[in-house]
């Protein structure tokens, strides 16, 4: 039987469903490979991101801190480092962009931007499938805040936010994190996009996102959803397991997000990231924000979040020609996604119940 080929909804990127080997969750897991979670009291010792270690870091840009009223935002200054925070921001020690030097003009074309980590919580393992609701907030609204600061820069033309969990996904520090790049230029993937869904707005007068958004809510790829925010199998899903989230209400940039749409995103993102860990063993992951780059940009574009698990390689064929082979069909993945999900918050009504 011939496979399938698919392409992006937006994007000129194609798709072989490779599936005749008729995969099951289970093929993709691996036993052998340490757990990213990290039990080991001397390596949290050592974290430069556990509290206690916070001279490990460059000063922070942004802390939040407890308070009587609520959250009080500050930075580290004059050598001090903020303790009892909730979460920080810090310039990234490997940064790949940096802050512009005197005379330097982003046409002398070196990297010129912004490289800052995250750290999500003082706990060495508050990882998104297991964190507390309230620390998630906390930090989406430091995404919101960085991204705020970071799109003001004159010669910043993107902020990416993304995040990689474990080893293999490219993680080298196994406390919480995020990562924050501000970029000269918009880079290619969402520029493709950007320019994709305008032509689809010109000649439709319509979000393709939103369009794509109602059509997938009714068919096989869908996985969960709560009031504000829908999680299905993209159609030409590159990886096994690929899912993305998106907020149901139209909202071109995460500055558009109201305090309500933040807390059924950490809902959203805790309920789903826990089914992709519950699913395959706690597999390690990349995610990665597509945003509108500025508020110019109102109708056409549609932020949201894309998971990608990392449980194959890409060989010679996808890195040689930007085409890929999936082993794993997207309406099968979100069928086991959606079950392991449906059935984890059976368990949790159970136990509220008992
Ligand atoms: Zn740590
Ligand atoms: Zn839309
Ligand atoms: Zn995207």
């Amino acid at each position: 039987m011939l496979n399938e080929i698919r392409k992006d909804y937006l994007l000129d990127r194609w798709v072989v469903i490779a599936t005749h080997r008729g995969r099951r969750p289970t093929d993709f897991i691996k036993t052998e490979e340490v757990s990213p979670i990290d039990r080991n009291v001397r390596v949290r010792a050592s974290c430069p991101f556990c509290p206690g270690n916070e001279r490990k870091t460059p000063p922070a840009e942004l802390v939040y801190l407890k308070s009587k009223n609520g959250i009080v935002k500050d930075r580290d200054v004059n050598g001090s480092r903020h303790k009892d925070w909730l979460i920080r921001t810090v310039p990234n020690l490997f940064s790949a962009f940096s802050p512009p030097e005197n005379g330097d003009t982003f046409e002398s074309g070196r990297a010129v931007g912004h490289h800052e980590v995250l750290i999500e919580s003082p706990n060495h393992n508050e990882h998104p499938a297991v964190a507390r609701e309230a620390q998630l907030i906390h930090v989406i609204n430091g995404y919101i805040d960085r991204l705020l600061a970071l799109s003001a820069k004159s010669y910043t033309k993107y902020v990416s936010i993304f995040r990689n969990y474990g080893l293999d996904a490219g993680a080298s520090l196994s406390h919480a994190h995020s990562q924050i790049i501000a970029t000269p230029m918009i880079p290619t993937i969402p520029r493709l996009e950007l320019n994709a869904s305008e032509k689809y707005y010109d000649s439709h007068g319509t979000c393709v996102f939103c369009d794509t958004i109602a059509e997938e809510r009714r068919g096989p790829r869908f996985i969960w959803e709560n009031e504000a925010f829908a999680v299905f199998a993209p159609w030409a899903s590159v990886h096994p397991f690929e899912f993305w989230m998106i907020p149901k209400a139209h909202e071109a940039s995460l500055l558009d997000m109201k305090p309500t749409t933040i807390k059924k995103f950490a809902e959203a993102l805790k309920v789903c990231l826990g089914g992709l860990k519950s699913l395959l063993n706690d597999p390690p992951y990349n995610y990665g924000f597509h945003i509108a780059p500025s508020k110019e940009i109102k109708e056409f574009y549609h932020w949201h979040l894309e998971v990608y698990p990392r449980l194959t390689l890409w060989a010679g064929f996808e890195k040689s020609t930007g085409t890929y082979i999936n082993v794993m069909k997207p309406e099968q993945a979100a069928h086991n996604l959606k079950d392991i999900i449906a059935q984890k918050s059976g368990k949790d009504q159970e136990r509220t119940l008992s």
